[in-house]
């Protein structure tokens, strides 16, 4: 696995502000962004247009803002919210229905210049989860240099991902074990 590779598989909201990692950020540059929607193409219909990075990360920023208030059941500063609020707001969805041979379609359909829809989006996926009741239980990963954050479908997760930091965590103890059993004369 590719260490510098963003974690997917979160909520979106989630795989956004966990593109802020302890070893950096991983959205820097235009670059950076269209490989993160290349990986969540699923769930970001649009490649970005080239002028959308400080929309995005500006959403991040407040989404990460609000979101550690809100995990431990604080009021969010109002700013956060009015922030993401008004992301959506300029780029307003309508349910648009469209026929697809079979059935109809509903799906959100955002007015507005390209990079406000993308951040529109985003902001929408984070308000969908920062008012899910599911918000608390959100956790942070572990290991002690990781800030991951994850939403645990099973209680007993400890890792934002098993292959990145449950091996890595499991190998420096291994080995500090064993570099402690060497130093200790009565072994
Ligand atoms: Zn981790």
């Amino acid at each position: 696995m590719d260490d510098a590779a963003p974690l997917t598989g979160e909520p979106l909201a989630l795989d956004l502000v966990n593109t802020l990692t302890a070893a950096g950020d991983l959205l820097a540059t235009p670059d950076d962004l269209r490989k993160w929607q290349q990986l969540q193409a699923d769930r970001l219909p649009d490649a970005p247009p080239e002028d959308a990075l400080d929309a995005v990360r500006t959403v991040r920023e407040h989404t990460k803002r609000a979101l550690d208030r809100v995990r431990e059941g604080k009021r969010p500063d109002p700013a956060d919210l009015d922030a993401l609020n008004d992301a959506q707001l300029a780029a307003p969805a309508i349910k648009a229905l469209t026929w697809d041979g079979k059935a109809l379609i509903a799906a959100n359909r955002r007015t507005g210049p390209p990079a406000s829809r993308l951040a529109a989006h985003l902001a929408e996926a984070a308000t969908e989860l920062l008012a899910d009741p599911a918000v608390t239980k959100i956790r942070q990963c572990e290991a002690d240099d990781c800030v991951m954050l994850f939403l645990p479908a099973h209680p007993r997760r400890r890792w934002c991902s098993p292959a990145r930091c449950g091996n890595r965590v499991r190998v420096a103890r291994h080995y500090q074990r064993h570099k402690l059993d060497e130093k200790d004369p009565a072994q």
